[in-house]
């Protein structure tokens, strides 16, 4: 292939100053990536050992589990536990006993680690390797922390699937590996491109179930879908897998760069790689420029939290017609977002890590049309008059590559809609 298909270059951020930040920070809990996991891992248990807080979390975050039986539960720390009275070990493998005699479908369980086991000390990677002895090879039992003490709540799936590296087997199959969890449909549409470009064998990790798995060695290249996988990134690495870096599948460019990334690895020519995109790419084109009307000229700013800022930024900027004055991120890693960064046109701040006050301030002097954030932050900030739109439904909505471009662009437009219809009519009624 050829970089005919490159998108064109821009004066890009990669060498901009970042604004680092290391005060108070509002995050949301890490236990949240389990909403997501747990559909798409279908012969896994995500056993939180946590408080009552983190099962009502989990409860009201999905409130589906009512009417199947539920792929995830708590193990109800007490006060007992805290104050160090009672063995919780032992109470673990009593309730995982139960677990697994009642449940013979389950042949994954996550040990899920929350702020109370954290505080108490309880060694999860212990009572994983004893219970992955008494149970193996049915059941594989693993272990990861989701606490929500220092985390953003896209870290609970980057902490999942590198638990998960280590126990893959080991392969010299010149494999791709495409890394991160995506709904069915979106990955299917993947699969499908792929393959229609002649890359494969193709891979994803997570596999939907445990006899899907891959292995991995040296020939292993890995692509990542999402961009806060970078404990996994490590993990594969340390596996000797490859990184195919690239920005990430979001829009027009960003699908066909990400495409691109793997189609040169793979050889294939560009006449393949134009008649495989040609379609969608013209579908996504018309999708986004119908949806983003209501974003042109318009300017945005992005609290640090899902961990996909500078991606969205760079689409929104490049093919929706806005502008950014700052990208926060959690944290930014040069191997991972350097290539969507290099193509993000310079000129906003580009921050890692938090204060939230100091930000606050800035965000108020900026006005922006629009604000990412956080739960946290948004009522706030929409009582001062400020558009904004939740971070976590980005993680929640299919937004990946060329059929859900235009959703993608919608869900940024619709809060600045919104606005426009309830001004009109706060005017009619004024008239
Ligand atoms: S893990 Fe921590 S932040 Fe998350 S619900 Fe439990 S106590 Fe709350």
């Amino acid at each position: 292939m050829t970089d005919q298909f490159a998108p064109p270059p821009a004066l890009g951020c990669r060498s901009a100053p970042v604004l680092k930040q290391r005060g108070q920070r509002e995050v949301f809990c890490g236990l949240t990536g389990i909403i997501w996991l747990h559909r798409k891992i279908q012969d896994a248990f995500f056993l939180v050992v946590g408080s009552r807080t983190c099962a009502h979390l989990l409860q009201s975050a999905a409130g589906v589990m009512i009417f199947a039986e539920p792929r995830f539960g708590t193990a109800i720390l007490e006060e007992s536990d805290l104050a160090g009275l009672n063995d919780a070990h032992a109470e673990l493998d009593r309730t995982v006993n139960e677990l697994l005699t009642r449940r013979p479908d389950i042949r994954q369980l996550f040990l899920v680690g929350s702020c109370p086991s954290e505080v108490i000390k309880l060694d999860l990677s212990r009572a994983a390797e004893r219970l992955t002895q008494q149970f193996a090879p049915k059941v594989r039992v693993l272990e990861y922390s989701g606490s929500g003490i220092e985390t953003t709540f896209t870290q609970g799936e980057d902490a999942c699937l590198a638990a998960m590296v280590p126990v893959l087997p080991a392969s010299d199959a010149r494999e791709l590996l495409v890394v991160g969890a995506l709904p069915d449909v979106v990955e299917d549409q993947m699969l499908s491109l792929l393959e229609d470009l002649g890359v494969g064998p193709v891979r994803v990790l997570p596999a939907r179930s445990i006899d899907a798995e891959m292995g991995i060695g040296e020939n292993t290249v890995f692509a990542l879908s999402q961009p806060f996988l970078g404990e996994t990134h490590a993990a594969l690495e340390r596996r000797g897998a490859r990184h195919l870096a690239a920005p990430f599948p979001f829009g027009d460019e960003g699908t066909t760069a990400w495409l691109a990334a793997i189609a040169a690895e793979f050889g294939t020519s560009d006449e393949t790689f134009a008649q495989v995109t040609d379609a969608p790419r013209r579908r996504a084109r018309a999708a986004i420029a119908q949806a983003s009307e209501p974003l042109r000229d318009k300017s945005i700013f992005f609290f640090p939290d899902s961990q996909l800022e500078v991606p969205l930024a760079r689409f929104l900027t490049r093919e929706c017609g806005m502008s950014a004055l700052e990208v926060g991120m959690p944290y930014i890693h040069d191997g991972i977002h350097g290539p969507d960064l290099d193509l993000l046109p310079q000129g906003p701040q580009i921050s890692e890590g938090q204060d939230v006050d100091l930000q606050l301030d800035r965000c108020r002097a900026a006005r922006p049309d629009l604000t990412v954030c956080g739960l946290g932050l948004a009522n706030p900030l929409e009582a001062e008059g400020l558009s904004t739109k939740w971070a976590i439904e980005l993680v929640f909505t299919p937004v990946h590559f060329y059929e859900q471009a235009g959703d993608l662009a919608a869900l940024f437009a619709r809060p600045l809609r919104r606005k426009s219809i309830l001004s009109t009519s706060a005017e009619v009624a004024a008239e």
